[in-house]
């Protein structure tokens, strides 16, 4: 079930993950930005690891812990990821303010995290940001809740679309964010907030396997 502990295990795997992909994250943000994404998000997680290892209680909503990701994002991450990812975990935990998720818990969990990007960013489809990932994800989670009530199965959907969003900025000049300095030449290069956000819904799946 996505319920508190599924939440808490996706914290941790993501740490997990990001820990894991940090060489790659800084050698895409090399490419096409200053080097330090990967640096970024391990120091966020880390810290997130360390608030869920220092508390007393469980949590009592899954929004609970998605609260704690986000507060702890923007006091240790930087740069563009940390408020960016921060509203995002902040606006998905206001959407989850409960025990467990259904089909629809996941739906409105992906969705107000895409609306946090967005609102903080101003970033639309097709600019080679995370936008790129979390918006095909929102859209999939959608449709995979039309067609079943799942939840895992809409998670499932929604961490496949990332992944495919995220190969798809590949080929795309950036508008927003430090890449578009480099205009044309930042063309030929993944995003690499798109591959974190691409991470971070695998390991949404991984939590709940
Ligand atoms: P910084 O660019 O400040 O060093 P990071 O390297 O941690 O921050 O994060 C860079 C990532 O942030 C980019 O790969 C992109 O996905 C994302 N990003 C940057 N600006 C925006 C924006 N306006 N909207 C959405 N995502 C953005
Ligand atoms: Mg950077
Ligand atoms: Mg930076």
């Amino acid at each position: 079930a996505l319920d508190v502990a599924w939440a808490v295990d996706w914290a941790r795997e993501s740490a997990r993950t990001v820990v894991e992909h940090r060489d790659e994250l800084v050698e895409l943000d090399r490419q096409i930005g200053d080097g330090d994404h990967g640096e970024n998000l391990k120091r966020g997680f880390t810290a997130v690891v360390g608030k869920l290892d220092a508390l007393g209680e469980p949590p009592a909503t899954v929004g609970d812990v998605l609260k704690l990701v986000a507060t702890t994002l923007m006091s240790t991450v930087g740069g563009a990821a940390g408020p960016l990812y921060g509203t995002a975990y902040l606006r998905a935990a206001k959407a989850t303010g409960v025990a467990a998720l259904d089909a629809a818990g996941v739906v409105a969990l992906v969705e107000a995290a895409l609306d946090g990007v967005v609102a903080r960013g101003k970033a639309t489809t097709g600019e080679k940001t995370m936008v790129d990932a979390w918006s095909p994800a929102a859209e999939a989670a959608a449709a995979a809740a039309a067609e079943g009530d799942d939840p895992v199965a809409v998670l499932t959907a929604a961490a496949r679309a990332a992944a495919a969003g995220a190969q798809s900025t590949v080929p795309l000049v950036a508008t927003k964010g430090r890449a578009s300095y480099l205009g044309e030449r930042s063309a030929g290069h993944l995003d690499p907030g798109a591959r974190s956000t691409q991470l971070l819904l695998e390991a949404a799946v991984v939590a709940a396997g």
